[in-house]
């Protein structure tokens, strides 16, 4: 159907070629199997006009088995011929021969990476590219990402992908949008997330587990597929059972996400929208990513966070020199420390009682490697955190203090969850007890707050000594999945809730 809407004016009365346009040109594919057909035919295409080629994409289809990438790098030379000798394709050697070729790599790709969506979508992290075109002239024809990613792919053995045609992949399938922008398509065809799309997001995870959760039932089970009546043995009671509730509770979710124009491949969404979510927190991809396979793989994730949420919420509060604490914020449980189990530096340490409790627990188990810990410093007020502060400028200078030392009202100290240990200078490092923290304080819920390397992500420079009470759950839960730095859990804790 032509559309009288405003659209790309290609230049063609074809039909065929403007449904094309309308339907399919643009929009985001995150399934393997399209991937590969639109390799096959844009491999096909050279020389000759995409029209040529879509009129024969049944053919294709019909003699390259679906377009399943399996079954094409399996072909045999006798394959080989009939295909040369198929009328309904393109007959040319070097492209048959080509798309065989590239259908044993795009399997060695799927193995490395889990699927080629996930290899071509991570050149652009994940994000679509909106062209910004008000004519068509201006749509160029190879970008740097086409570059790369063809140069990748011919180093990889890929042959008849050069970057015009990866460029022309890139479009039709949404990772570059090049609907000019009065378009009717530019809009449509854009995967954009907005502030309710955490919603979203948590429809389409539950999606998945509902889906997985359902075939896995049907996996496990060697069964014969009910009994006479088509209805479930006794034997499989249990997930079959459920399936008309689920598939209810999936349609609606289905329906859900379509209303909101977003692409009915749920997989691909959880990655998607933990990405983008990840990167609005200012996490690194590499963790995303992470994190998003291990949702796809079990729910454990998000209930080990759901989880953490109902802990104090101050023990998982970013306080940082961009977040500050509430003004006026003194926790009112503090308690004082007792020598005993540890020693103390100097008088007048107090702690919030959980975090005494836990470092009580901690000293005890340290004790049993023959480990003895002093605490150098705890809880601060706003005030004596100034005081701190202002001795640091006047000792260092400014740039310095900044480094390592925060200004009132964000400082992790004034949580009262906080531990120095002694001494508090860069020869902590070399103590037994840092070396034995470093193995163990997770195990007690205590966290590495300003780790080694990563001053840019914390705000302050390495401190070995410094450790903040965060609770075993989000503990584990930072080791888990943040490779180990806080900072970048408390980031994702806080875009989560700040997005409520
Ligand atoms: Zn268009
Ligand atoms: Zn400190």
């Amino acid at each position: 159907m032509t559309s009288q809407k405003k659209s790309c004016d290609w230049n063609t009365t074809s039909e065929l070629y403007l449904e094309y346009h309308d339907k399919e040109w643009g929009v985001p594919v995150f399934d393997d199997k399209k991937h590969f057909e639109f390799l096959v035919l844009e491999s096909a295409q050279a020389g000759l006009s995409w029209l040529t080629i879509l009129k024969k994409r049944e053919n294709y289809r019909k003699a390259y088995d679906g377009f399943d990438p399996k079954k094409v790098a399996r072909y045999s030379e006798k394959k080989k011929a009939a295909l040369l000798a198929n009328p309904g394709i393109i007959r040319n050697r070097l492209k048959i021969e080509a798309s065989i070729n590239n259908a044993k790599h795009f399997l060695e790709i799927q193995k490395e990476y889990g699927s080629f969506s996930r290899y071509i979508w991570s050149f652009p992290k994940g994000k679509q590219i909106n062209g910004d075109w008000k004519t068509l002239s201006e749509i160029p024809a190879t970008t740097p990402l086409s570059d790369a990613i063809s140069a990748d792919l011919r180093k990889r053995g890929f042959r008849f992908l050069g970057s015009t045609i990866i460029y022309a992949h890139l479009q039709a399938t949404g990772i570059v949008n090049d609907h000019i922008t009065s378009c009717f398509r530019h809009k449509e065809v854009k995967r954009s997330f907005s502030l309710n799309s955490k919603v979203l997001g948590i429809l389409a995870i539950l999606l998945v587990f509902i889906l997985n959760f359902s075939c896995m039932g049907k996996k496990d089970n060697n069964l014969p597929a009910g009994n006479e009546n088509g209805l479930p043995t006794q034997d499989q009671a249990g997930p079959l059972q459920e399936l008309p509730d689920l598939a209810d509770t999936i349609a609606r979710f289905s329906r859900e996400l379509a209303r909101k124009d977003i692409h009915p491949d749920s997989e691909a969404y959880v990655e998607d929208f933990l990405r983008w979510f990840f990167g609005e927190a200012g996490i690194p991809d590499r963790i995303a990513y992470k994190a998003a396979t291990s949702v796809l793989e079990s729910p454990a994730f998000f209930m080990e966070f759901f989880e953490i949420l109902n802990q104090d919420p101050y023990t998982y509060f970013l306080v940082d020199k961009k977040h500050p604490l509430p003004d006026n914020y003194e926790p009112d449980d503090l308690v004082p420390l007792k020598a005993g189990k540890f020693l103390l530096a100097r008088d007048g340490l107090l702690l919030r009682k959980i975090a005494l409790d836990a470092l009580e627990e901690m000293a005890d188990a340290a004790a049993e490697d023959g480990i003895t810990f002093t605490i150098g410093s705890t809880y601060r007020s706003a005030e004596y955190q100034a005081q701190v502060y202002a001795r640091e400028v006047e000792a260092y200078g400014r740039e310095t203090a900044d480094r390592q030392s925060a200004r009132p009202g964000t400082s992790q100290h004034q949580l009262g969850l906080v531990i120095d240990f002694s001494p508090i200078d860069d020869a902590f490092v070399n103590t037994p007890a840092s070396g034995w923290l470093t193995q163990n304080a997770g195990r007690f819920g205590f966290s590495l707050s300003f780790p080694d390397g990563y001053e840019e992500v914390t705000g302050y420079r390495y401190e070995s000594w410094h450790y903040r009470y965060v609770g075993k759950d989000l503990a584990i839960f930072i080791n888990n999945y943040f490779e180990g730095i806080q900072q970048y859990a408390l980031q994702f804790i806080n875009a989560w809730q700040e997005q409520g």
